[in-house]
């Protein structure tokens, strides 16, 4: 009901919800010529999520890290139809979605309900703020690209607001406290990018307050980073020391005000002024998640997420009324619970293995076709006759061979964090062990890596100019 598709009634149809690294690498990889597809997504472009604390001190531009989601499916051999807005509502047993688009041009709210045979659930995750009070009114985030480009702005408004004549001494010493939460790599890159600007930049142009710059981390577990080995978390650390940022270990944030925060350490609460906080807590569920896993009470109880089974398909309850015997819903990336961690790389692997999950479904579906076809058909000639039992007898064959997918396998590739000063570090699988290294050298590989993971050409060259430009002319202070 409701949306006219490029539909092909004979063919099923795969919704996709979301237009990141999960959807993103299902779209790359997904042969559409047996399929309906459709993605909804309320943002039309894939964001590199890894460059985005880049972003947020202007190294990069913000367009240089994105890419329009009808980029990645414009070569399909069927047209992809790409619909930009929310899914509201998912009906798992009418395999219908609700989706409702907000235009600030039409001034209204359009809403509309699609059909699905199959859906596959990216809708990643949203930051977690444990309901702390002041983080969603007072903090800024960095998720999204609005995110980098609203903490560019405001840290310049910090820095002029400073420069402004006639300030207190205590007042510039607040607005040129850049506080940090979370010791997780979002962070420590977001922290060690902040130091670089401070230093490449902001140095030269605002001599006189630079040196009261300052940057504080808070982080309420006793270390930083504990997916690195020992060594890189003390690595980091003293890299972090050298550049005059504040680690506050054990350190718990307990309200965030509009120009403080409420810190608590050893049982002792503090209020430490600040110009800027931003806030990347972790990760917790978007509603829609939850409001997908109420549907399946007795299956969906990881408070972390979806639980699939090795085929990424969600766990359904086996009374659940689908036709298929098995869940028509796929999800993957940030909204699952697994024993991964939520990264890209998983997210990125799963939407890869999806679509050759979908490409050995289309297989099957095709040869079922066949087989009902050759099933149904009266021959007279017996020699015709005996080579349609022979087909019947290779399709047979070949679905049994299909019914064995192979579950989704996860490769780990190594976990590349950068921490300024134009150090990296990295943990790499190295044999049946691991290689830790970490400084310049790693800094290179980091950023040969994710240039080769950018998702275009057209991403590469611009990513690749923006640090040469950034190099040669440094980055831009002025305020938009
Ligand atoms: P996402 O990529 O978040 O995509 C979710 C999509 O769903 C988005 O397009 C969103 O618009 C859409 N959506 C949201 N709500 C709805 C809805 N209601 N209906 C339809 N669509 C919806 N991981 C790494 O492995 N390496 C890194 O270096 C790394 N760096 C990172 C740096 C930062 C700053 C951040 C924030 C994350 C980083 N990550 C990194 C983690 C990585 O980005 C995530 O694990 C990854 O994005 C998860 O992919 P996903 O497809 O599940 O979700
Ligand atoms: P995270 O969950 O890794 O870290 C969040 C940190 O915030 C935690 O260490 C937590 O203890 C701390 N925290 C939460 N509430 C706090 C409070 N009130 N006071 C003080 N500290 C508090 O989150 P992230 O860094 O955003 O990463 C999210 C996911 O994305 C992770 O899986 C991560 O591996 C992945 N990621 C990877 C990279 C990379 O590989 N370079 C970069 C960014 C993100």
């Amino acid at each position: 009901p409701g949306l006219q598709l490029p539909h092909d009634d004979s063919k099923k149809t795969i919704a996709i919800l979301g237009s990141g690294w999960g959807a993103s690498s299902l779209l790359k990889g997904l042969d559409t010529e047996e399929w309906n597809v459709v993605v909804i997504s309320p943002r039309n472009y894939f964001l590199f999520t890894p460059l985005l604390p880049s972003v947020a001190v202007g190294t990069l531009d913000s367009r240089s890290i994105i890419q329009s989601t009808r980029y990645i499916t414009r070569h399909k051999k069927r047209a992809v139809k790409v619909i930009e807005a929310e899914a509201q509502d998912i009906d798992p047993v009418a395999k219908t979605i609700t989706l409702s688009d907000h235009s600030p041009i039409v001034g209204a709210t359009s809403t509309s309900t699609i059909n699905y045979d199959y859906l596959v659930y990216a809708v990643g995750a949203e930051t977690q703020t444990f309901g702390i009070p002041g983080v969603k009114e007072h903090a800024c985030f960095m998720k999204e690209l609005g995110d980098a480009e609203k903490f560019q702005g405001q840290l310049m408004d910090c820095v002029e607001t400073a420069a402004f004549p006639g300030q207190s001494e205590e007042e510039i010493d607040r607005l040129l406290h850049m506080v940090v939460v979370g010791g997780g790599p979002t962070g420590i890159e977001l922290s060690g990018e902040i130091h670089d600007f401070l230093e490449d930049d902001l140095k030269s142009w605002y001599p006189e307050l630079a040196e009261r710059i300052k940057i504080t981390l808070i982080e309420a577990l006793p270390s930083v980073l504990p997916m690195f080995s020992k060594q890189l978390i003390d690595y980091t650390e003293s890299t972090f020391k050298d550049a005059k940022i504040d680690i506050k270990t054990k350190t718990m944030v307990k309200e965030v005000k509009d120009k403080s925060v409420i810190v608590e350490s050893n049982g002792q609460r503090h209020e430490l002024p600040m110009g800027l906080l931003v806030w990347a807590g972790g990760n917790t569920l978007r509603p829609l998640t939850k409001k997908l896993m109420s549907y399946f009470p007795s299956t969906q109880t990881n408070r972390r997420g979806l639980s699939v089974d090795n085929h990424l398909r969600l766990l359904v309850p086996s009374t659940s009324p689908d036709p298929t015997g098995s869940s028509s819903i796929f999800a993957l990336g940030d909204c699952t619970a697994s024993s991964y961690a939520p990264t890209a790389q998983v997210a990125s692997q799963q939407g890869a293995y999806l679509a050759r999950l979908f490409g050995q479904m289309a297989k099957r579906e095709k040869a079922l076709s066949r087989l009902s076809e050759l099933a149904k058909a009266d021959v007279a000639d017996p020699v015709k006759d005996e080579e349609r039992k022979k087909e019947i007898d290779v399709i047979e064959k070949q679905l049994a061979r299909a019914e064995q997918q192979r579950p989704f396998h996860y490769s780990h590739q190594g976990s590349l964090a950068y921490i300024g000063s134009e150090k990296a570090i990295a943990d790499l699988p190295f044999g049946s062990g691991n290689l830790a290294t970490g400084g310049v050298a790693t800094y290179l590989f980091w950023r040969s890596a994710y240039l080769s993971t950018l998702f275009s050409l057209r991403n590469r060259t611009l990513v690749a100019s923006d640090w040469l430009k950034t190099k040669i002319f440094g980055r831009d202070v002025s305020r938009e």
